[in-house]
């Protein structure tokens, strides 16, 4: 599809305003790439050379309400044909301080759109469209670089900033994108500036990694800038061996890279979206973080990692607390990661199947399926497998699929049957729970039986 043809009109409506009034509007950074790319832009973001600011903030006011932020700046967010636009003048920025934030801005409406790219970070995000002409500003290679798959920094002044070798990682695993290795050289330069980071800024782009369709090319891009360094449970994995009769494809962060995909392709086949994807992405990436540290070798030489899911659950909770994972999030992760060999340990009987839930919720026999089937498919020359389906099966019949069984014995019944309110009923409900999850009764009238038989209530 023609980029003309996936321009929005009010593109179109706006730069011809601006041009009437002696400037001109250049559509910039993420949606000139998607539009390149074929992709329909959800936002657009212009920049407007030659007019004064004043007389910027005349012309877009004809299209309604227009909020200014950070008058220094000179931004200017107003909303055309129900999308986000973000209208700025050109502008120069000098590092004053350390840090993501540490920049002055100097708005210039006449730099040149040449010295205005200059300042992104990607080729890829630096290209420059004209909606009046079709024009597209290339001046850093942009096109070539996304055509070639390379994602590459626009100039040295990249150092700058220590959110963009992450932005990097997540464009990468959009994109498909490997890291040029001069790029790769200048990130390892930036490691120290990492604890400057805000993590609502780190969890921005690993969420963004966490809905990418290659996020092994993302976590690659990451080793390839040396930005593993910051996530010891990452680095750990690089090089831990695994026993090849059960992993023919290498080492623990091979199969995890691996993983990812499959994961991926998972949640594609079956409409996962939101934040099950993410709790899926995630888990899939923590799911071997215990191996480094309980992998040793049996009797027969075998390699072997007991209890590694344990250990797994347990950094895959440091890791993302600190990348700010919301809490949420994390808590659907880390009983799908504690669980993932769950299905080795024994076969699916109705008890199994709905002890599995109790124990995942309020992650789901659902979710865990997805899981484990991702990993399991992640050991080629070996073929995609999917072990869980049994379990996931028997949980449909027993409706315990999208959540832990319901307790059917509560205070409110047993208050109706005559027990006082106490520890002992407490200590009953406790009990009644397990044998309902042991199958000795399915609704509210066979616990009633089942309660009358143990003794636990007088009978009625
Ligand atoms: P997305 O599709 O994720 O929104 P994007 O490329 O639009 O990707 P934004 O964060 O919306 O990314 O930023 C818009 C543009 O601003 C980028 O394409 C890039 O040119 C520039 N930009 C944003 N953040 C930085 C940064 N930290 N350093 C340099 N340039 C940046
Ligand atoms: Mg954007």
């Amino acid at each position: 599809m023609s980029v003309q043809s996936l321009l929005p009109p009010a593109a179109r409506t706006l730069a011809e305003a601006i041009a009437e009034a002696g400037g001109r509007a250049l559509l910039v950074g993420g949606c000139v790439r998607d539009l390149v790319l074929g992709i329909a832009p959800k936002d657009l973001d212009f920049e407007v050379y030659g007019l004064a600011p004043a007389r910027l903030r005349e012309v877009l006011a004809r299209f309604g309400a227009v909020q200014e932020v950070g008058k220094r700046f000179g931004v200017f967010k107003l909303r055309m044909d129900g999308m986000d636009v973000d209208v700025a003048l050109p502008r120069r920025e000098k590092k004053t301080a350390p840090g993501h934030k540490g920049f002055a801005a100097e708005p210039d409406p006449f730099l040149s759109p040449e010295r205005a790219s200059s300042r992104r970070d990607f080729t890829i995000n630096a290209m420059m469209l004209d909606p009046l002409s079709g024009e597209l500003l290339d001046f850093h290679g942009g096109q070539r670089d996304l055509q070639n798959h390379v994602l590459r920094h626009v100039s040295p002044a990249f150092v700058e900033d220590p959110l963009r070798p992450l932005r990097g990682m997540q464009f990468a695993a959009r994109f498909r994108l490997s890291v040029h290795p001069e790029t790769a050289r200048l990130a390892r330069t930036m490691l120290a500036e990492y604890e400057t980071l805000p993590s609502a800024r780190i969890w921005e782009e690993w969420r963004k990694w966490a809905h990418a369709p290659y996020p092994d090319m993302g976590l690659e891009a990451l080793k390839a800038m040396g930005w593993l360094l910051p996530y010891p449970e990452l680095a750990a994995l690089v090089g831990c061996p695994q026993e090849p009769q059960w992993h023919p494809e290498g080492d623990v962060w091979t199969h995890t890279k691996i993983a990812c995909r499959r994961m991926h392709e998972v949640c594609a086949r079956e409409g996962i979206g939101g934040a099950a994807r993410e709790a899926l992405m995630f888990a899939i990436l923590a799911h071997d973080f215990g191996k480094p540290a309980t992998t040793t070798r049996d009797e027969k030489g075998r390699i072997r990692s007991p209890g590694h899911a344990q250990k797994s659950a347990e950094l895959a909770k440091s890791f993302l607390a600190r990348i700010g994972a919301p809490k949420r999030l994390v808590s659907l992760v880390i009983p799908l990661v504690a669980e993932h060999l769950a299905h080795m340990h024994g076969k699916p009987t109705p008890r199994a199947v709905r002890r599995l839930a109790v124990r995942l919720a309020p992650a789901t026999i659902a979710l865990w399926a997805r899981l484990v089937e991702a990993d399991a498919s992640a050991r080629p020359p070996k073929p995609p497998a999917d072990p869980a389906a049994p379990w996931l099966a028997l949980a449909r019949k027993l409706e315990a699929e999208a959540q832990k069984p319901r307790p059917i014995v509560q205070g409110r019944m047993l208050l109706a049957l005559g027990v006082a309110p106490g520890p002992r009923m407490g200590e009953i409900i406790r009990r009644a729970y397990e044998a309902q999850l042991d199958g000795a009764f399915a609704d509210e009238e066979e616990a009633r039986k089942w309660l009358v038989a143990q003794g636990l209530v007088p009978k009625v």
